[in-house]
């Protein structure tokens, strides 16, 4: 089983059409999971027409305060750094959980060991299946500030699995923060999709210094690629030592099937996933 990360350090760049597009190709020879791990906004089962099931709830730690041991002192707001507990002096402190992170500072600040633990529902993990492949996708709930569990929650299941497939691809979200660079864990390969802009080839400069970092070997893809704008990023891909792996043209015709819902076929996916193999 080889692990393949389909990443970018700009959003919008089409990471999930190649990551859909590749997924599909690669599984008309091999068995192939697609993980999408951009749990803040998934897209790739809108993108490939797979109806997901929900197969685990995710849930976060939050406190729980035993008001009768309570001295209405604050001194669990004041140790607060996100605003989750509104307190009067005298009051009994006021819990808005979705603020919460989970952190733990106001159990250590209350001198009465009011507070304990309970917990709160986050997101789901959801499997699917369709275009010969399997799919798992993870979705954080509306307001909910940390991502970072779903996302690992989505690798322990793919963990559990993963040794049943040839390609385990992770379609990881935009950046270089936590919840990609957990996805980007344990990578044999990543694929850093880009555009032929002056912030794609900044965000590029990014993703690049962090797969450097992570020692994951990297290639890189040109998406929207039209002829002559494409010396920005082949300057780049120069100073990294590396050639553009493959350039996906800005095409009506794919733009079309993007939006129909239909995976992108083209020699440039061909080339990717000859790559890949
Ligand atoms: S666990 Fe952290 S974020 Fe949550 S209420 Fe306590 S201090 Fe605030
Ligand atoms: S720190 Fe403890 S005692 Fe003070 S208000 Fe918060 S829960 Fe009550």
């Amino acid at each position: 089983m080889k692990t393949i990360a389909v990443t970018g350090g700009k959003g919008g760049t089409g990471k999930s059409t190649v990551a859909t597009a590749l997924a599909v190709l690669l599984g008309k020879k091999h068995k192939v999971l697609l993980v999408d791990a951009d749990v803040d906004c998934p897209n790739d089962h809108l993108l490939l027409g797979i109806e997901r099931k929900p197969l685990k709830k995710v849930f976060q730690r939050v406190p729980k305060w035993d008001f009768a041991k309570c001295a209405k002192c604050g001194k669990c707001a004041e140790a607060c750094k996100t605003h989750a507990i509104f307190a009067l002096k005298g009051k009994q402190p006021v819990f808005l959980p979705q603020q919460c992170n989970g952190c733990g500072a106001c159990t250590l600040a209350c001198p009465q060991k009011a507070i304990g633990w309970t917990k709160k529902e986050i997101g789901t993990v959801f499997k699917g299946e369709g275009h010969g492949i399997d799919f798992l996708s993870g979705e954080l709930k509306v307001n909910e500030p940390v991502s970072e569990f779903v996302v690992a929650s989505l690798k322990e299941e793919a963990k559990k699995i993963e040794k049943g497939y040839d390609f385990v691809l992770f379609d990881t979200a935009a950046g270089t923060h936590c919840d990609v660079i957990s996805a980007l864990e344990n990578a044999d390969l990543a694929l850093a999709v880009t555009e032929p802009t002056p912030l794609g080839e900044h965000d590029l400069e990014l993703i690049a210094g962090l797969l450097k970092r992570l020692g994951i070997p990297f290639e890189i893809v040109l998406n929207r690629f039209e002829e002559g704008r494409e010396a920005l990023i082949e300057s780049l891909a120069e100073r990294h030592g590396k050639k553009i792996a493959a350039k996906i043209p800005y095409s009506k015709k794919i733009m079309e099937k993007y939006s129909e819902g239909i995976p992108v076929k083209h020699k440039s996916i061909e080339k990717i996933a000859g790559l890949v193999e």
